[in-house]
């Protein structure tokens, strides 16, 4: 019996050493501590707080990343102009001012000309293409390669399916119709508009209904059905084009500072990586069930919603082609980007010619043979 009372006590003041005052090992006592650290993140964003669909996917976002994360990552979501404008989301990220930023990547096509790739490109990939070419064809980790110069990790942030051509003060029923439009019109698609005899302009979401309602512009693209009605451009210009040749299926963006990514413990890495990707799919699934529904309120308000013509397609096709090409030939990395992207673009509509498209034709009772 002494023996074994003896051994008793031996053994516990040797774990009683071996733990500490608490009682709790140093391992484990580590991994508490690491649970229960709180991180504390700033969001900043192009758009209006809680915009419909894009304001909202941020504050989603965070709110999936409390729950995975148990309440260790908080990010807190700031709309444009809160605390910095819009369009220094980019800038505000990279130098570390906040953590993340959720916009889109053609907006910074002034600091890296091939950012425009992972948004849309004329007559580019659609949102399920661009989502197979960033996840499985090399994409996102051309991507990271862009943006490393920034100090900047991006993820793909949503997207709003094939957009509309844009709202129009007059009728559009040739490229001439486009002399002397002043249209907000960001990216690549802007270039091809100024080079078809407009101007374009870039400016934030939440400045297009003023500039439109006072004649600073007199025709902007925004998004689609869903995102124009809310911004109510109806009420101030009532021609509305479709389809978007320009943003074919834009892809937002969520970017996150490099150190700030890199300071947190592997698991809330890959809560970020895994919470991103979530959203990305959702934001595309809520505007595929939503447009409809603003088509048709958008309709019984008067507004007339008519097709491009031909020839001005046409048109813009070829200079889209001319511009991107002049494109290629300043910049390497967009040359390079170009190069994924565009093989891509050929396997996949060779593929979708015999599927997606085929599809369409058939549902609708048309025939596949032209
Ligand atoms: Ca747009």
């Amino acid at each position: 019996m002494f023996t074994v009372k003896r051994l008793s006590i031996i053994l516990f003041a040797s774990l009683l050493l071996a733990c500490g005052d608490d009682g709790v090992s140093e391992s484990e006592s580590s991994i508490a501590v690491t649970k229960k650290a709180v991180v504390n993140w700033k969001l900043v964003t192009t758009w209006p707080k809680n915009f419909p669909g894009l304001g909202t996917a941020p504050e989603n976002f965070a709110k999936l990343v409390d729950r995975m994360s148990n309440g260790r990552l908080k990010i807190k979501v700031y709309g444009a102009g809160e605390v910095v404008p819009a369009l220094e989301t980019f800038s505000a990220v990279s130098s570390g001012t906040v953590q993340m930023g959720h916009g889109a990547a053609y907006y910074w096509k002034g600091k890296a000309p091939a950012a425009v790739f992972f948004t849309a490109v004329p007559f580019g990939l659609n949102a399920q293409e661009m989502n197979g070419w960033l996840h499985y064809g090399g994409g996102l980790e051309l991507w990271r390669e862009v943006y490393a110069p920034f100090n900047l990790l991006p993820f793909a942030g949503g997207s709003t399916g094939v957009q509309m051509a844009g709202w129009f003060n007059r009728e559009i029923n040739s490229l001439d119709d486009f002399k002397g439009l002043k249209m907000r019109i960001p990216g690549l698609g802007g270039e091809v508009f100024t080079r078809a005899g407009g101007t374009s302009v870039s400016m934030p979401g939440g400045e297009i209904f003023t500039s439109l309602q006072t004649g600073v512009i007199d025709a902007a693209e925004w998004v689609a059905p869903y995102n124009d009605l809310a911004f109510g451009f109806h009420n101030v210009v009532k021609y509305y084009y479709y389809p978007g040749w320009h943003e074919p299926g834009a892809m937002l963006e969520f970017i996150v500072n490099q150190q700030a990514y890199n300071a947190l413990p592997d698991d809330l890495q890959a809560i970020v990586e895994g919470a991103t990707r979530a959203i990305n799919q959702d934001m595309l699934d809520e505007y595929t069930a939503r447009n409809n529904a603003a088509l048709v309120d958008l309709r019984q308000k008067g507004v007339q919603i008519k097709p491009l013509p031909d020839d001005v397609v046409q048109a813009l096709r070829s200079i889209s082609a001319e511009v991107i090409q002049e494109n290629v030939e300043r910049d390497a990395m967009f040359s390079k980007v170009f190069d994924s992207f565009d093989s891509f673009r050929k396997n996949v509509v060779d593929y979708h010619k015999i599927s997606e498209e085929a599809y369409y034709k058939i549902r609708e009772g048309d025939s596949l043979i032209d």
